[in-house]
């Protein structure tokens, strides 16, 4: 099949790669033509495992290429999938402004049928706009048909899911639409559950919120454990092994980010409103996420009286590991706050602080490894459990730190490998470990 895709992000990108690695003629269009020279080159614009990779490989074979021109990529293609952003509007609502873009693109550039296919994640109802959007627009003897295809992949391991996901969900009411889609999508060998447009628009909304509230209901079981002496970690390991609960999304921390979770719990909550429905449960989970976020501030006044000239150490930028994606990150909440207190504050993450630099203050200074972060600290935060992380031995705390007080987000070390250490330990669903002799001597 030849298929163009729109959009060359997160989605796009990975979906391009993934459809020419099954044996597509794949052309990606953006309108980032710096991106584009990138790509053609080789060259991932964006970090996830094993994209570049596969991406050099089918651009080698020929049966993946970049483009930014839009009239010579919709050429001869006879199926256009949509992969542009759909970010959050003020009120919450998706903004559809790029989707409303590439409707026109479209239009003003297709010479055959196609099969448009929505992989971006658009409100119920959308994939019909867009159907009756480009009816009115292309000239009557073309035939344009709609499948909602919505994408479940996880930044971080974009690559993997892609073939190997749970289930491919296809939705139209056009049944040799369906059909062809289906044929596209088989050679991933994952199930493909094929239902009508607006389910499978709702499938997304339903399936981002399920999740977001599964993280907001452990976190918040979390927050109970501290105040009654239980492990959240025993906890979660002890639920999760009822397959009614499950054991995925059931890890503490300071709560969820990205690019999804929180735009598409506030558009769902919206879709609702439109419907006069008030979703009140999906409403705490936003506001309690919200709060959980800012969750490891609360344990300050605890431990300082002020932070005005501390050293603060930051490790972790990314709103979730294996990845430099930093949109709706704790970081971008915590840090700015420590600032404000006063404190001095220096940063690192393993692929994300180009991302970062463009959004912090002038004032972070950003780190090339994680020892020049803990290095004469006063205090380290953990936001993001990155592997490189995981593995600090402990004593790296303990010997580079003006006093080793560290405040964990994500719960990268057990209690267990902690209680015996001569350090302030701070974590989330967990006791405090505090073992600090007053007046802690640097140990180096
Ligand atoms: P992104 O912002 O990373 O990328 C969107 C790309 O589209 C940009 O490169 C932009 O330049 C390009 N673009 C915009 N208008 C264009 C046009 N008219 N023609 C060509 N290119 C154009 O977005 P993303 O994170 O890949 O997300 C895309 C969609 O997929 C969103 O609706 C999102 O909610 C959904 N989604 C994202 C993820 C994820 O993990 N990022 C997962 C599932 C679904």
């Amino acid at each position: 099949m030849n298929i163009a895709v729109v959009g060359t992000g997160y989605v796009g990108l990975v979906t391009g790669v993934g459809l020419s690695e099954i044996g597509h003629h794949v052309v990606c269009i953006d309108t980032d033509s710096e991106k584009i020279k990138k790509m053609s080159n080789g060259q991932s614009p964006i970090f996830e495992p094993d994209l570049e990779n596969l991406m050099v490989k089918n651009i080698s074979e020929g049966r993946l290429k970049f483009t930014s021109n839009h009239s010579k990529a919709f050429k001869d293609v006879d199926i256009i999938y949509i992969a542009v952003g759909t970010p959050e509007n003020e009120d919450g609502t998706a903004d559809l402004s790029y989707v409303d873009q590439v409707i026109v693109n479209i239009s003003q550039n297709i010479e055959n049928d196609i099969i448009l296919v929505t992989k971006s994640t658009v409100p119920v109802g959308t994939n019909e706009y867009i159907r009756s959007e480009l009816r009115k627009k292309i000239p009557a003897f073309l035939k344009v048909e709609v499948v909602s295809n919505p994408e479940f992949l996880r930044e971080g391991s974009a690559v993997y899911d892609i073939f190997h996901g749970d289930r491919i969900v296809i939705g139209s009411d056009n049944k040799d639409a369906l059909n062809v889609i289906r044929e596209v999508n088989e050679p991933f060998g994952i199930p493909i559950f094929e239902t009508d447009i607006r389910s499978a628009e709702m499938i997304k909304y339903a399936s981002n919120a399920f999740l977001a509230t599964k993280i907001s209901f452990i976190n918040e079981i979390a927050n109970i454990c501290e105040k009654v002496g239980a492990d959240v970690d025993e906890v979660a390991n002890g639920m999760g092994m009822d397959s009614r609960v499950g054991n995925q999304f059931l890890k503490a921390g300071i709560g969820y980010g990205g690019s999804c979770f929180p735009k598409d719990t506030n558009a769902l909550k919206k879709i609702a409103e439109h419907v006069e429905y008030e979703f009140s449960l999906l409403s705490a989970v936003i506001e309690f996420n919200n709060k959980q976020q800012r969750r490891l501030l609360e344990f300050i006044p605890n431990d300082f009286p002020s932070l005005e000239n501390k050293n603060i150490g930051v490790l972790g930028l990314a709103f979730k590991p294996n990845t430099d994606d930093i949109r709706e990150s704790a970081s971008l909440l915590v840090i700015p706050e420590l600032l404000e207190m006063g404190s001095n504050v220096k940063v690192y993450d393993p692929a994300a602080i180009k991302n970062a630099k463009n959004l912090l203050s002038k004032e972070v200074q950003f780190c090339d490894n994680y020892i020049d972060v803990i290095k004469d600290s006063d205090l380290v935060f953990i936001l993001t459990d990155w592997d490189e992380f995981k593995s600090i031995p402990i004593e790296t705390y303990i010997k580079y730190m003006n006093v080793p007080n560290i405040y964990d987000g994500r719960n990268c070390y057990s209690i267990n490998e902690i209680k015996d250490q001569p350090v302030n330990y701070k974590s989330i669903g967990r006791v405090t470990v505090n073992n600090l002799i007053e007046n802690h001597v640097k140990t180096k």
